[in-house]
């Protein structure tokens, strides 16, 4: 059981690779799920054929499912030479989702931001939320992905709509449509023959169901209070001292 009241959840980009293990561990826990994606790749589930840059496609899935709680992870993927294409999913539709949320009265909204959005090229050790995001960021992705958890985090509060957005690093895991072909591709086309760094570089990889499992529960606890600073700087002041 999720909370005392349980919510009705509408997965947006629920075909994609993290999209499906979100929207499984909640059937596995007996929630009921809405799909809404542009593509449909499974069938357990009603699914919504929609694009999230056309609000009132969104409006009208929302009204249809009844939905209490948005999960919203779709994303066109990284490294496209397409910024035009990454404002108008990311920016122009997490901008729409929000609206047609407070429009229709939806309670929660649970954003799939990225770790990209602090990354400016230079190292970061031991960060938490606190670290602003850079002057300049480092491509179009992480910059429309950093412009849309900015209006996800505004609109905390707004309108009835309780909001909270999650920064996962690298992704892996089974229905990996982007990592494992990428690391391929580099291999079969001999391009391995090069060294970033002095060898001792440090990426965050967390297993998509890890991932998913973080989206379930900052689903939940959105109908909590926020804990205090005084609570907050003594997790933080733990996990420092274990780090
Ligand atoms: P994915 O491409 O497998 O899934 C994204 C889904 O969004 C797809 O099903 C796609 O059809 C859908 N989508 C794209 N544009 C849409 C639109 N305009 N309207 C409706 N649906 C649309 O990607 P993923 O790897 O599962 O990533 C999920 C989220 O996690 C994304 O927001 C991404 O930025 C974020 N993220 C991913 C990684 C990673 O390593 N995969 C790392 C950090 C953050």
């Amino acid at each position: 059981m999720s909370s005392s009241t349980r919510d009705i959840y509408f997965v947006i980009g629920g075909s994609g690779f993290l999209g499906r293990h979100i929207v499984e561990a909640l059937l596995a826990r007996g929630d009921i799920v809405y799909v809404f994606d542009v593509v449909q790749r499974y069938h357990d589930v009603p699914f919504f054929s929609g694009d999230i840059s056309e609000g009132e496609q969104v409006a009208d899935a929302l009204r249809k499912s009844g939905a209490t709680c948005i999960i919203h992870t779709a994303s066109p993927a990284h490294g496209l030479e397409d910024p035009a294409l990454y404002w108008k999913v990311n920016v122009d539709g997490t901008r729409a989702v929000i609206s047609a949320a407070q429009a229709v009265g939806v309670r929660k909204l649970v954003y799939t931001s990225s770790a990209g959005v602090v990354f400016n090229g230079q190292d970061l050790i031991n960060v938490d939320e606190r670290v602003p995001y850079p002057a300049k960021a480092m491509d179009a992705y992480n910059e429309s992905k950093a412009k849309a958890e900015a209006m996800v985090l505004e609109a905390n509060g707004v309108k009835g709509l309780l909001t909270v957005a999650l920064r996962p690093a690298g992704i892996f895991g089974p229905g990996d449509r982007q990592v494992m072909a990428g690391l391929r591709d580099v291999y079969e086309s001999n391009r391995t023959h090069f060294q970033v760094g002095d060898n001792n570089n440090l990426f965050d990889w967390t297993y998509v169901g890890n991932v998913a499992h973080a989206h379930l529960l900052a689903a939940d606890k959105l109908n909590l209070e926020p804990p205090s600073e005084e609570l907050l700087n003594h997790r933080r002041n733990e996990f420092s001292s274990t780090a």
